[in-house]
């Protein structure tokens, strides 16, 4: 059953001491640098943004920062695709935990070019190649398209950042070589199109507020509460929401199930989304990363808010 909201008084308070506790671990992270561009990004931005499935919405500190999607675009390119062609995509991908690096080549060599799960670079590199439309360019208009019907925000609320994108197409080697294994085995038609439609999703722009706002069909059964609009079928959301808690933070899924208890997507750019179900979307951005590749400010974060506020789904 769900439970109630806590009182916008509680939710304003939890939010400023969460605020507090995250920002002050930002100083014990690092930006990721693997993308060029990432790496100048201002390590001490902290933002959190909440927005509750009544339509009210409370933020503090960067929640109007600009920053790109990259891993967190997983979630919706998976239920862009699932909302046009349902569960095909899942013909030639897992839906388990990998225990291996996001962009891990290994076990996709070993199981012949099926991905682990939609939230590990490969797997997204073959959702991406089911986006609607032939060339790279249809299927990004298909995915901002989404993102702008489904927050109701318009898809000039989510532009790609041209740097981050040409920064990641010189340097991401290792995604290409996922792609091309995946070509070898016929899961993916078109090495090209694949992930240059991969790298621009990575790299569309929102901010806290916005990604808050986005996602909250997927914590009220696939139905934005505020428009009314039908994003996906029940039982698709439950399913992408699922792999949310099992394999979206990494190698960090374990203890954060444990310090947070909601089901929740991180990126290299210092987001992390985390979905309460019936309840609210939180999102952090922070772009101090920990080892594991999470932000340590955001993660912080969310476990503050989700003692204060009751919100972890295994209570
Ligand atoms: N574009 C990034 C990559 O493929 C996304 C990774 C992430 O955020 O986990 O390396």
């Amino acid at each position: 059953m769900t439970r109630p909201l806590p009182a916008p008084a509680d939710i304003e308070a939890a939010l400023a001491a969460a605020w507090k506790v995250g920002k002050a671990r930002c100083a014990d992270g690092k930006v990721a640098a693997y993308i060029p561009e990432l790496a100048r990004v201002d390590p001490s931005l902290f933002g959190l943004a909440i927005h509750t499935v009544d339509g009210q919405s409370y933020s503090h500190g960067d929640a109007q920062h600009p920053f790109t999607l990259q891993s967190a675009s997983k979630v919706f390119s998976l239920s862009a695709v699932v909302a046009a062609s349902g569960e095909k995509v899942f013909d030639h991908m897992s839906v388990e935990p990998s225990g291996d690096a996001f962009f891990s080549i290994v076990k996709l060599e070993e199981e012949k070019g099926q991905p682990r799960n939609p939230y590990i670079n490969a797997g997204a590199i073959l959702t991406s190649s089911h986006l609607q439309g032939a060339t790279a360019d249809a299927k990004i208009d298909r995915f901002r398209t989404f993102l702008g019907q489904s927050s109701g925000l318009g898809a000039g609320a989510f532009p790609v950042n041209e740097d981050v994108f040409r920064s990641e197409a010189d340097t991401g080697h290792r995604n290409r070589a996922l792609a091309e294994i995946m070509r070898h085995h016929g899961t993916i038609p078109d090495v090209e199109v694949a992930v240059e439609t991969y790298f621009r999703q990575c790299a569309t722009s929102c901010t806290a507020e916005s990604l808050a706002r986005l996602s909250l069909y997927l914590v009220n059964n696939g139905r934005d509460p505020l428009t009314g609009k039908r994003v996906l079928a029940p039982a698709s959301n439950h399913g992408i929401v699922a792999l949310m808690a099992t394999s979206g933070m990494y190698d960090e899924v374990g203890s954060h199930a444990i310090e947070v208890g909601l089901p929740s997507k991180s990126s290299v750019s210092g987001a992390v989304l985390a979905i309460a179900p019936g309840r609210m979307a939180i999102a952090g951005f922070g772009p101090a990363l920990g080892q594991k590749g999470n932000s340590i400010g955001a993660m912080k974060a969310l476990g503050v808010l989700a003692a204060r506020l009751e919100l972890s789904v295994y209570r």
